[in-house]
């Protein structure tokens, strides 16, 4: 058990949603945009036969800066919990082409290996910045390491390991709960370090997808950064942790009904999903007491029961598209999303 702070349920669990800005392409086919950000963390809905307003933590319009989401989500504070010693777990849902790796990393685009311009960092870069500058301030001594894993296909691949991405045991032990053998933590101490770490690993990731013929919006990239604060030998060290997950798309793939194997990945990333935010809602509403959480149901639970668990805090970060013709992933993503909070 932690000694830190305890934290209330509106800190363990806050969803915001996200709408990004029609695309070029959207706008010159003439689509339409279906929903209106109300203020007050509210959004609503408007489209023939469909009427509906959703509530959310906060909601950032299209025309939100990636600075004003890091502020506006409680980022900031969930540096300061990891250094504190909690979990964080900062999850990006939504449809392919909603807008999730562009929140967590940044305009990053195909064949890209250069960081994003400055002001349009994501979530994840800026937290680096934030945590160390925290661990060059006198008052903490922080040690740091990241881990980047993939899970395709109920398969757990290591991203940060040179060579072709290798498959990973995902194993249990009554010591350390879930926990993946052999995967690669890198120390580091510099903004540069980390920054290349993720740039590296996500191209990995883009290059793996690309040799399964697959795109990578069908898995779910895991990157987790430890904070271990080198307290005096008078106080108990603590750890904690960030972790940053780009889930896989959440849209419904067509069955082709020629090719088996796409069937058998949409159904692993539908199950995924949908025991994630079962396992989120029991969380959020088990605070202090036992309950049973199904972590077992899926891969990504499993990998991520030590964050998610005991006293887990855990940011949601839903996107959405803003077009007609997004519609109905749009209404699943937010049923999904108000479901979990
Ligand atoms: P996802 O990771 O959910 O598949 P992306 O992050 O790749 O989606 O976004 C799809 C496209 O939309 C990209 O070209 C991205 O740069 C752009 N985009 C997404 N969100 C925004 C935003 N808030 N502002 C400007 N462009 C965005
Ligand atoms: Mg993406």
């Amino acid at each position: 058990e932690r000694d830190g702070p305890a934290v209330g349920r509106e800190t363990r669990l806050r969803v915001v949603l996200r709408v990004r800005p029609l695309t070029r392409t959207e706008i010159q086919r003439g689509d339409r945009r279906v929903v209106h950000s109300l203020g007050d963390g509210t959004i609503h809905v408007s489209a023939p036969r469909h009427n509906a307003t959703f509530g959310f933590n906060a909601v950032f319009d299209a025309g939100t800066s990636q600075e004003a989401v890091f502020e506006g989500s409680g980022m900031r504070q969930l540096v300061e919990l990891a250094i504190d010693g909690f979990s964080c777990t900062i999850f990006a849902f939504g449809q392919t082409g909603s807008g999730k790796t562009y929140t967590l990393m940044g305009p990053f685009t195909q064949n890209e290996t250069r960081p994003a311009a400055p002001g349009l960092l994501g979530l994840m870069q800026r937290s680096f910045a934030c945590l160390l500058e925290q661990s060059q301030s006198c008052s903490s001594d922080l040690a740091l390491s990241a881990s980047y894993l993939e899970i395709y296909n109920e398969q757990v691949r290591d991203l940060l390991s040179p060579g072709p991405p290798c498959v990973l045991p995902l194993r249990w032990s009554k010591t350390c709960g879930f926990y993946v053998e052999n995967q690669l933590s890198v120390d580091f101490e510099s903004l540069e370090t980390i920054t290349e770490l993720l740039l590296q690993g996500s191209q990995r990731r883009r290059t793996s997808a690309h040799a399964l013929n697959r795109h990578s919006s069908r898995s779910h990239a895991v990157l987790t950064i430890h904070v271990r604060s080198r307290a005096p030998s008078t106080r108990p060290s603590k750890q904690g942790t960030l972790c940053f997950v780009d889930l896989a798309g959440s849209e419904r793939v067509k069955e082709t009904g020629s090719s088996g194997e796409l069937s058998v990945e949409a159904n692993n990333i539908n199950r995924s999903l949908l025991a994630l935010g079962h396992c989120i809602s029991l969380l959020a509403k088990s605070q202090g007491k036992r309950t049973h959480i199904p972590y077992r149901d899926s891969k990504l639970t499993r990998l991520l029961a030590r964050s998610l668990g005991g006293s887990g805090v855990t940011l949601m970060v839903a996107c959405i598209s803003p077009s007609s013709r997004c519609l109905s992933e749009t209404l699943s993503t937010l049923h999904y999303a108000s479901r979990a909070r």
